[in-house]
């Protein structure tokens, strides 16, 4: 028996050791601390949606600020309804309440699938940054599969056949996410029935994360459950469209073909989280129900996100910056490699040591392309253009009739970080 208690970093898990705190929540983090020691930090780095949550969600969380009691493991009854209704609504797909579930957060309901789930998990790369410490968290091994700036950094056919000839576990688990997260890209119908043919030759189970989905700004968003139904699972929530990232509220649509994955995931939930909070379960009925309030919200949300991607997008490659255009979503994935010289005269090799340049000399914040799984050498990094009042741009776009005159009068904050951004690279 030990006679004193000795701390020591040999009491964590070694899995442990092959995370480090997300890189999100880090930039979140560090841009505070900067702004706290007063310094001009422009917050291009965590995605965090602008908007304020629509009035009519907020009324319905005061008014249901007594539900106190704890609500089924799989969600609210008259939610999970409301998000099947949402489903049939958006996406034409053939839902019901009982393949709906809810959970803290869609980041948590991912967790949990690769936790009940026996398989390898695929990524395209670049990919949103946890899918893979979540796999490593649990001890599952991470396929990488490259794809190409040219196709605007989409997953093609092609690659994922050859991966997936190759990967001996026949369960699979491939994690696509549309509008994209960095990139800023999405995928057409056409491109999905491409990725179904594939997908179902090889029986990969699929989560689409389509948090971005009603966030698309140039073209109507389709689903992968629209062209391979039998195996996606879809993912969304309130974070991104709802501007709630805050109140923790993810939901997973299943096919009824892996209810025992939906099972098995109820099973985890009730033995850790139990249930989502209950006043923000009755709220989320309101936004999944919709109603005119919400479509103008997101009609404003959409347009705003458009003028503003189109702008950054449009100022950075005048400047030899690389990047596909936006099409949806709040980021961009901007390659600065046409200073690949000028950065290594100032001894920068990697995207990390260029966004620590970056951020300390300009005060722009954006995070290294190898947080999303890219090649430490390749200059790329994560633009989110969310650094502007949200409530105040709805209030007053409308008056404007171009992104160049909108983004002036009410986008200071990304204005002046993009030129102070264009201006140290053209110091150089
Ligand atoms: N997927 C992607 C691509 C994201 O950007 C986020 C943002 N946090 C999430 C999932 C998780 O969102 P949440 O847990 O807030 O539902
Ligand atoms: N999804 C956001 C991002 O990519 C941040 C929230 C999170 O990572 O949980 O910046």
């Amino acid at each position: 028996m030990l006679d004193t208690f000795a701390p020591s970093k040999k009491q964590l898990h070694p899995r442990l050791q092959l995370v480090k705190p997300s890189a999100t929540l880090l930039i979140n983090e560090r841009s505070q601390a900067l702004i706290d020691a007063e310094k001009e930090v422009y917050r291009l780095g965590f995605g965090q949606s602008p908007f304020p949550v629509p009035a009519c969600v907020r009324e319905a969380l005061q008014a249901n600020a007594h539900q106190k009691d704890y609500l089924p493991v799989k969600g609210l009854a008259a939610l999970r309804e409301a998000v099947a209704g949402f489903y049939r609504r958006t996406l034409d797909l053939n839902a019901v309440a009982a393949q709906v579930m809810i959970g803290p957060g869609s980041k948590e309901l991912i967790f949990s699938l690769q936790m009940v789930l026996d398989a390898d998990l695929l990524l395209p790369s670049p990919s949103w940054v946890s899918y893979e410490p979540q796999a490593n968290l649990l001890g599952r091994k991470t396929h990488w599969i490259d794809t190409r700036e040219a196709d605007g950094w989409r997953l093609r056919p092609d690659a994922l056949d050859s991966i997936c000839q190759k990967i001996a576990n026949p369960n699979k688990l491939l994690i696509l996410n549309y509008p994209n997260n960095p990139t800023g890209t999405s995928y057409s119908e056409n491109d999905l029935r491409g990725l179904a043919e594939v997908l179902r030759r090889h029986g990969v189970i699929v989560l689409a994360d389509e948090i971005y989905g009603e966030v698309s700004h140039t073209q109507a968003h389709s689903s992968l459950a629209q062209v391979y139904a039998e195996a996606t699972i879809v993912s969304g929530g309130l974070s991104k469209w709802c501007g709630a990232g805050g109140w923790r509220l993810g939901v997973f649509l299943f096919p009824q073909e892996l209810m025992h994955i939906q099972d098995a995931m109820a099973t985890v939930a009730s033995e850790t989280f139990s249930a989502v909070a209950a006043p923000i379960q009755y709220a989320a009925i309101t936004a999944f129900d919709g109603n005119d309030e919400i479509e103008k919200y997101l009609k404003g949300s959409n347009q705003i996100l458009h003028w503003i991607g189109n702008y950054v997008y449009k100022n950075l490659i005048a400047n030899k910056i690389t990047m596909s255009a936006p099409e949806g979503g709040f980021y961009l994935f901007p390659n600065f490699n046409a200073y690949k010289n000028i950065f290594q005269q100032k001894n920068i090799h990697d995207s990390e040591a260029m966004c620590a340049y970056i951020l300390a000399e300009t005060g722009v914040a954006l995070l290294p392309g190898t947080a999303f799984g890219r090649p430490a050498e390749e200059l790329t990094a994560r633009l989110s253009y969310v650094d502007f009042d949200g409530a105040f741009a709805l209030e007053n776009y409308e008056k404007y009739d171009s992104e160049d005159e909108f983004v002036a009068a009410c986008c200071p904050k990304i204005k002046a970080g993009i030129e102070r951004l264009v201006f140290e690279l053209q110091l150089q």
